[in-house]
């Protein structure tokens, strides 16, 4: 049987732009110094609707310029999350009771309403979180891209009420999904607008309220974020906003009695944590947690080259790696790897080191100081036990700000079972290792504890079959120049990992992942009384 294409109306999603390049450049520069002329305020934590203090604040500043005061945020405690989840909690009946459409049209209109402020957003984005304009812009849609999606498939799915016929007669069967209660929302600061509406809003339009707690380095667009689904007209109390440290609000939120599911997107070692936290309080609802990546690449010698490199490049640098699809360990075949290894090194070389607002930047500062103390660290630790090809220095100089500014780097002769090219590092840090045939590059990119995104480049039909039938990975992008592991698109490219880089092997921006949000009930009705 032919599989029916579902309708795919790529039009109602933002990712295809209707602007000129010139009008964005121009719309984006004027938000810019709108933003800056605007930035430094103290925002409190946001229960049922209301604004709500606390006796301390963290400040936050920005990654590409630290003398850039971003705000001063309330700096949650237990007390506050137990405060929040109560809210949430008390919200819960009258939430669910509502009508699956108008959750839809509430979300929707978060989307549109987003889409008109999206320069704005991708400005906070920019200044809070260090990315460039275009991958902004493109956390930003992919936000926008999410609400409408997952909109799309409650309508679709007639809000998963299922009529499943009579057995017997006169006995009339329904099946249901149903919310859980309260979801714990926990993001990441590396999509702080995609990630982190996409995962409120998974919970929210399922039925379920939320208590969310952004990453502590990327606060004010998550303020944004409830602002406007509070415009849009999600009721007060449906979404509430703890700002604080993963110990003192992250994981009081995960431990308290009454949340019943968490949804969290970040580190393997936060989620592990997450997940032991459920079981040993014996929970029952879900943790949907989206973790880590070392996403390998593998350059055949019948690969295009120019591709490989390209592909490569972007998707280890962009974000500066600080991506959990990021490129991370590359095999090359050993006939071509010379060859692909100093273009990838020159062209590595050519790319500039700017503040992230400006026009032409590529690489991004690096979100904190742990991350520049790490990528010290692993820099060390490449010159001592292989050969660092570029990179390795921080920058200063004055054309830059003060910033957290690092130069991409490509390393090789590390052992591939090395723990430079085993654990995760978050940053623009890539190793290359020379491979003798296909069959050893697929054995040595599977032997890793992850399985988020991985690449091939080859030209070669049977090499391509049996990669796809062979590679351990959520996301399998081949010949992609573009980036060999980064910028999925959702529902085209739904998001998620297996083995250790997820919990649940359902994606996000995918057709099942709203499901994973709600516990089934099947409902039997004998006789008339009673049927809906
Ligand atoms: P992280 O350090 O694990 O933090 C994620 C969130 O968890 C933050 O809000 C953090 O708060 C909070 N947290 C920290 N400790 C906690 C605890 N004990 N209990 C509860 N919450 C706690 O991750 P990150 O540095 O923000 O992001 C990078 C990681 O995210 C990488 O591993 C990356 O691969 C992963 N990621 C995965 C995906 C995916 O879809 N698979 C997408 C994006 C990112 P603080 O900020 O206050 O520490
Ligand atoms: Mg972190």
């Amino acid at each position: 049987m032919e599989s029916e294409p579902f309708e795919n109306e790529q039009t109602v999603f933002t990712q295809q732009r209707d602007e000129t390049m010139d009008e964005f450049h121009r719309s984006y520069d004027r938000a810019i110094e709108t933003l800056k002329t605007t930035l430094g305020g103290t925002h409190s934590l946001r229960i049922d609707g209301q604004p709500v203090e606390t006796d301390d604040h963290f400040t936050v500043t920005s990654p590409g310029d630290t003398s850039l005061e971003i705000g001063r945020f309330a700096d949650g405690t237990a007390d506050a999350v137990d405060r929040a989840v109560t809210a949430a909690s008390d919200t819960f009946d009258e939430w669910r009771g509502t009508h699956w459409s108008e959750r839809a049209e509430i979300a929707r209109e978060a989307a549109d309403r987003m889409s008109d402020r999206k320069y704005e957003l991708a400005a906070v984005l920019t200044l809070e979180n260090g990315k460039n304009r275009t991958e902004a812009m493109a956390d930003i849609d992919e936000g926008i891209d999410f609400l409408r999606f997952y909109s799309r498939e409650l309508e679709r799915n007639g809000g998963y009420v299922l009529d499943t016929g009579e057995p017997t007669p006169r006995q009339h069967c329904t099946n249901h999904l149903e919310p859980f209660g309260v979801f714990g929302v926990v993001g990441p600061f590396n999509f702080p607008f995609a990630i982190f509406s996409g995962m409120t809003m998974g919970a929210v339009l399922t039925g379920n309220t939320v208590v969310a707690k952004p990453a502590s380095t990327t606060p004010l667009i998550a303020h944004e974020i409830v602002n406007v689904l509070s415009e849009a007209g999600l009721p007060d109390g449906v979404v509430n906003l703890v700002t604080g440290g993963g110990r003192a609000v992250g994981q009081p939120l995960v431990e308290h009695q009454a949340v019943d599911g968490v949804v969290f997107t970040g580190s393997r070692d936060v989620g592990r944590t997450i997940q032991q936290t459920f079981f040993e309080q014996e929970k029952n609802g879900p943790v949907i947690a989206e973790l880590g990546g070392k996403n390998p690449v593998i350059v055949t010698a019948n690969a295009d080259l120019q591709k490989a490199v390209s592909g490569v490049k972007n998707g280890a640098f962009g974000f500066s790696g600080q991506k959990c699809s990021a490129t991370a360990r590359v095999y090359v075949e050993e006939g071509v790897v010379d060859q692909f290894t100093q273009r990838l090194v020159s062209e590595t070389e050519a790319l500039p080191i700017q503040p992230p607002e400006h026009e032409d930047a590529f690489l991004a500062p690096l979100i904190d100081e742990s991350a520049e103390e790490r990528y010290r660290s692993i820099c060390d630790a490449a010159r001592e036990e292989g050969t660092v090809l570029t990179g390795r220095n921080t920058v200063a100089s004055a054309d830059l700000p003060d910033g957290r500014y690092v130069e991409p780097t490509v390393v090789t002769d590390i052992p591939h079972g090395h723990e430079l090219a085993r654990e995760e590092h978050f940053l623009p840090f890539v190793t290359i290792h020379p491979v003798s045939d296909l069959d050893e590059a697929i054995t040595k990119a599977n032997e890793s504890e992850y399985g988020l995104c991985a690449g091939l480049f080859s030209e070669d039909e049977s090499e391509v079959t049996e990669w796809f039938e062979r590679i351990e990975s959520g996301m399998c992008y081949v010949n992609r120049h573009q980036s060999a592991t980064t910028g999925a698109l959702v529902q085209a490219q739904p998001f998620g990992g297996w083995k250790s880089s997820g919990t649940t092997s359902k994606f996000a921006g995918g057709y099942w992942y709203l499901p994973q949000f709600m516990r089934e009930q099947t409902r039997t009705v004998v006789g008339e009384v009673g049927r809906q």
